[in-house]
């Protein structure tokens, strides 16, 4: 079998729930060091067998075909060898279930290169920063806050993560432990379907924007000129609570425009 292009060797592999996985890398060179926020590229052969749960592929894949995906890298900016993924398995897609097959000692893809514009690093140290999230969405923030929160005290970091479920909610203890310890650091996660024992929200994202929720729980202005708002995740979220930034007066952040609004999509 050609295996030429693995170069990283799977180090770590937490099942989260049986369709979301928490994979750490050790590639075999280091990468640059890179900006929180960015993504790379991680690659399996089409021969590789599929998970037990998946379903059968939409698209077929060429046994000898390298498929690649992006994904955003949890850890923190400095970690250049270590990397860190939150992956959740489309059953009938072509590279998940096969990602998800993949145990301790297996060998991988990772892209040589890390990129991306969704950076903590493009909102000054001082602003205050709303961070969104729906799914895997939360991986960028996970970076952003292990590679800066000890380095933005005079900063307000929120972040609102929305789930169906409480199991949904990737890196909980993990956040829950950053607003136990930081003072400026907020960590709402809001579910839309969770059982008695939830103690939390039970809004959607946008009604937490416009009741005052936001404002209420953390003194976080809804104010372009003030606070930096990142969405990462789920298309439809992403589309519904866009527009309701935009009428608060935000835009859009590219790579030609600037803004305070910035957008990552899955
Ligand atoms: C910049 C960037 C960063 C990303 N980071 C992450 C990440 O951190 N974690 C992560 O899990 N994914 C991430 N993705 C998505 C990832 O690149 C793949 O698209 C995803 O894992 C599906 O790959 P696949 O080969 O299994 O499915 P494919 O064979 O590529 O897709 C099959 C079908 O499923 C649809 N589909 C794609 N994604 C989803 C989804 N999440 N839920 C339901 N349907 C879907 C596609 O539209 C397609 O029609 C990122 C994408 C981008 C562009």
């Amino acid at each position: 079998m050609n295996d030429s292009k693995y170069n990283a060797t799977i180090v770590g592999k937490i099942q989260v729930t049986p369709d979301l996985i928490i994979l750490t890398v050790s590639t075999d060179e280091p990468r640059t060091e890179f900006a929180a926020g960015q993504y790379t590229t991680l690659g399996l052969y089409g021969y590789e067998p599929r998970s037990v749960n998946s379903e059968p592929e939409g698209v077929p894949s060429k046994p000898e075909k390298l498929i690649q995906r992006a994904y955003s890298i949890a850890s923190a900016r400095t970690e250049t060898r270590r990397l860190e993924f939150y992956i959740s398995q489309v059953k009938s897609g072509q590279l998940t279930p096969r990602l998800f097959q993949r145990n301790m000692g297996d060998r991988i893809y990772v892209g040589k290169r890390i990129v991306g514009v969704f950076r903590l690093a493009d909102a000054p140290p001082d602003s205050d920063v709303v961070m969104i999230a729906t799914g895997t969405g939360i991986t960028p923030y996970v970076s952003f806050l292990r590679s800066h929160i000890m380095e933005r005290p005079n900063s307000k970091m929120v972040v609102i993560q929305g789930a169906t479920h409480q199991w949904d909610l990737g890196y909980f203890s993990e956040l829950s432990f950053l607003n136990n310890t930081f003072p400026n650091f907020y960590y709402l996660p809001t579910l839309t379907d969770a059982d008695a024992t939830w103690p939390g929200h039970r809004l959607w994202i946008e009604e937490m924007l416009n009741s005052g929720v936001l404002e209420q729980e953390t003194g976080v202005a809804i104010d372009p000129d003030k606070t930096h708002f990142f969405l990462c995740g789920n298309p439809n979220m992403i589309k519904s609570v866009s527009g309701c930034l935009i009428e608060h007066g935000y835009q859009k952040k590219t790579r030609k425009t600037p803004g305070t609004l910035y957008v990552e999509e899955f």
